[in-house]
């Protein structure tokens, strides 16, 4: 039963009992009041929802799950936050994620592990292993994540549910603490492909409080999800996003599924996306260097929790202090490698490169799309590892997002939908298409349920 599976999990790092259970209060009065308010409640009014604590929300402390943030509580709540409220949805709590959303397996938390409900003693993926998790373990039938370089896609492939990044734009980044600005998306984790079409719904669409917004919402999303037609669809596997590194089990299951898409009336093909090779390699130095800056706030001045020097200090030694104690290993990791290629004489040779190579993914990706509708791949070439695998690996952990990072790096949309079992551990299938073709997206995945 959702129960047993939810025993030992960990996805919460804070529960929001009282207030939830007034909002469920509050909607079922309405309803059992009838009339026109009853009737203008929002289809998903009532339904509970989890939320990464990366995303800011007023009553409820936010901590990024990082001791720099412990017992913060933000002034404001974020764009997606308010939508939810405004809607009438019970927020469950704050889920557990690797640390500033860094990391492919949620053991980077300062706060302790989340586990896979599939299997106690394996990753449930990361960074947002809790709302993952949450949804897996029958907790919570809908939840909040973001995704960086796949932080919602590889959860979702490894506990086997349905993630989905939007075109980067398409949700509000207001209040979600920023990671890495030109490749963050809020994205819904859920049971179904046309839940997640549902919540994108309810939480996208412009906000001027974000200049990446996109002017216009992108509609028919939910309408696509229950269409599913693949008719006349013409769906590319990447030659690229396959092979060495992949599992066997997980190939497996990926060729079943290109099998159900082509017998569903898909036109597929295999297209060539020859720069996705240095994709690892271009985010890998991007990100850093976007986190390093992003997290120069976390100074015990300005942000986070102030850590003095015993006997006292100068202000860069207070500043000093606060980081060494309030980052744990990976985030300093990564503000050292960002600072490094941002560095005179380095960011020509780092950065720059790194930024030519964006521009190839973005172009292959183009190339690809002028011949097809969408793309498929696996979401990640392994299912959940045991716990401490690969933990003091940093450059194995890295390997888990060769698949998810050409979206974040192109602004494209992704999901990842279940597609079976291999070796009993949860299989994901990705789903790209281009910018704004969210709708495509998810009648493409749809097809899959
Ligand atoms: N695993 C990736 C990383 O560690 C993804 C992070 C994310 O999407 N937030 O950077």
């Amino acid at each position: 039963s959702g129960q047993d599976r939810s025993r030992g999990v960990h996805a919460f790092l804070h529960v929001n009992r009282e207030e939830a259970l007034a909002v469920a209060a509050e909607v079922d009065g309405v309803r059992a009041a009838g009339g026109s308010e009853a009737e203008s409640l929002h289809p998903l009014a009532g339904v509970p929802i989890a939320v990464k604590d990366l995303i800011v929300t007023v009553g409820q402390p936010t901590t990024a799950a990082s001791k720099m943030l412990e017992g913060w509580m933000s002034p404001y709540d974020a764009t997606v936050v308010e939508r939810i409220r405004a809607a009438k949805l019970p927020i469950l709590g704050k889920t557990n994620l690797d640390e500033f959303a860094m990391g492919s397996s949620t053991e980077h938390s300062a706060f302790g592990d989340t586990r896979n409900p599939w299997d106690l003693d394996r990753i449930p993926g990361g960074s947002g292993g809790g709302s993952a998790a949450a949804v897996a373990a029958f907790m919570a039938p809908l939840a909040l994540g973001t995704d960086t370089g796949g932080s919602i896609r590889q959860p979702g492939a490894v506990t086997g549910t349905v993630g989905a990044k939007p075109t980067y734009g398409a949700v509000s980044r207001y209040g979600v603490i920023a990671m890495a600005s030109s490749l963050d998306q809020v994205g819904p984790v859920t049971r179904t492909v046309a839940d997640a079409a549902a919540l994108q719904e309810l939480i996208g669409g412009h906000d001027p409080k974000d200049s990446t917004s996109l002017p216009e919402p992108l509609d028919g999303l939910l309408e696509a999800a229950r269409n599913g037609e693949l008719k006349g669809l013409r769906i590319g596997i990447v030659s690229e996003l396959q092979g060495e590194g992949y599992q066997e089990g997980v190939l497996a299951r990926f060729q079943e599924s290109v099998q159900i898409l082509e017998d569903a009336g898909a036109e597929v093909v295999e297209v060539s996306c020859p720069h996705f090779g240095y994709a690892l390699g271009a985010y890998y130095l991007i990100m850093p260097s976007e986190v390093s800056s992003n997290l120069a706030k976390f100074d015990g001045v300005r942000f986070g929790n102030r850590v003095v020097p015993d006997g006292g200090g100068t202000i860069e030694q207070v500043m000093g202090t606060t980081r060494a104690a309030g980052f744990g290993d990976e985030v300093k990791r990564r503000i050292i490698l960002g600072t490094y290629a941002l560095s005179a004489g380095y960011y020509d040779a780092y950065y720059g490169s790194a930024q030519k190579v964006r521009t190839l993914i973005q172009r292959d990706l183009e190339a690809a799309f002028g011949q097809v509708d969408v793309l498929v791949s696996p979401t990640s070439p392994v299912t959940a590892f045991p716990l401490g695998e690969k933990l003091d690996d940093p450059l194995a952990m890295y390997l888990n997002d060769v698949a998810t990072i050409p979206a974040n790096l192109a602004g494209i949309p992704g999901i990842s939908v279940p597609a079976g079992l291999s070796e009993g551990l949860p299989v994901g299938i990705q789903f790209l298409a281009p910018a704004r073709g969210d709708a495509t997206m998810y009648r493409a995945a749809a097809a899959l349920e």
